[in-house]
């Protein structure tokens, strides 16, 4: 399991951040220049202001967001939805395409059952007819996005979730929103997922520890460099209830409407776009460790992959992060 993947910003040489509470979880910022007091309140209402905009777009747990008006809007209709929620249908189709399937965003129905929605249901495994039902209704195929009119609709009764997607969403607006006012260097972390651009003052990259778990209690503790890149980790340890010994996470498998059951126990996606490096993770959690490496060999993504072996944790990476870590100690972080 990747215990953590946090920014690692001393405070000499990042003497701003800002960080505060969003989406259920934590949010940290920091550029590289120094800046006074009334600009780091601006800058702070700022990157507030345009979270609460993502949440108000894209929450399933807001009845009013932009998101629940189209799953509440009848089958058919036409519901005219702001720019970015548009892109974000229209791109989680194109990586539904691209996973077979393995990510959609239409298994909300799945994540409500399973209890890791809004819906308020007890943590523990549904029913067979109930799991049927809800299955009938997935299929990415479902969501018509017409983008040119910016609207969208619901062909047949799907609800749709882009809680997998949206929290790396909101890390790219905010990295869009600082080169907007003019800061080229500054790391952004929501929850662990973390994009970096520019280097800190003394010149160095911005670093990002991320602690890996080894043979019981062990963690082992790295930290990598992130240049003009972003990262994204999903994993079965922080959302999951347990149910007779067996551990149901928050990851669903479209496919058979359950959730994921395998070695895999996190991945952790390198892409410039954070949007992207989110929505893979996901993808990835439902593919599976060894079609995982195969994707990322075949894409060229940068992965690194923790999974179960023989009651400990075993990391491995995809070829084009090898070539990303060139100059850093990649056997450590493979052995240690
Ligand atoms: P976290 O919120 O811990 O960062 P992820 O980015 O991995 O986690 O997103 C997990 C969420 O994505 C789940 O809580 C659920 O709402 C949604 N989800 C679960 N399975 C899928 C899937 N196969 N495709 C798209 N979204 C999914």
């Amino acid at each position: 399991i990747l215990l953590a993947a946090c920014s690692d910003a001393p405070p000499e040489t990042s003497p701003t951040r800002i960080q505060g509470e969003t989406f259920g979880t934590f949010y940290q910022v920091s550029v590289a220049n120094d800046l006074a007091d009334e600009q780091k309140d601006t800058l702070r209402s700022q990157l507030e202001a345009e979270l609460d905009r993502v949440d108000r777009q894209m929450s399933t747990y807001r009845e009013d967001s932009d998101l629940n008006r189209l799953n509440s809007a009848e089958t058919g209709e036409w519901v005219a939805l702001p720019d970015p929620v548009i892109e974000l249908l229209a791109l989680s189709r194109t990586i539904s395409e691209a996973t077979d399937g393995a990510f959609d965003i239409t298994v909300g129905g799945l994540v409500n059952l399973w209890s890791f929605g809004p819906e308020a249901r007890p943590r523990e495994k549904p029913s067979d007819e109930a799991l049927q039902q809800r299955l009938e209704q997935v299929g990415f195929q479902q969501l018509d996005v017409d983008q040119d009119a910016g609207r969208a609709r619901r062909l047949s009764d799907i609800y749709a979730d882009l809680s997998a997607i949206a929290k790396g969403h909101a890390v790219d607006r905010l990295a869009m929103l600082l080169e907007e006012a003019g800061y080229e260097a500054y790391l952004v972390n929501i929850g662990g997922d973390l994009l970096a651009n520019g280097r800190k003052r003394s010149g160095e990259p911005w670093r990002i520890g991320i602690e890996l778990p080894r043979d019981g209690e062990q963690v082992a503790r790295h930290a990598l460099p992130l240049l003009n890149m972003s990262l994204a980790t999903s994993g079965d340890y922080r959302n999951y209830f347990e149910v007779d010994g067996q551990r149901y996470s928050h990851t669903i498998d479209p496919r058979d409407g359950r959730p994921v059951q395998h070695t895999l126990a996190s991945v952790s996606v390198f892409h410039p776009e954070n949007t992207m490096a989110d929505a893979l993770a996901t993808a990835f959690m439902v593919m599976g460790t060894e079609d995982t490496l195969t994707y990322a060999r075949k894409n060229e993504i940068p992965v690194l992959v923790i999974e179960r072996s023989r009651g400990d944790f075993r990391t491995r990476i995809s070829p084009a992060l090898r070539e990303m870590l060139a100059g850093e100690d990649v056997e450590r972080l493979l052995t240690d």
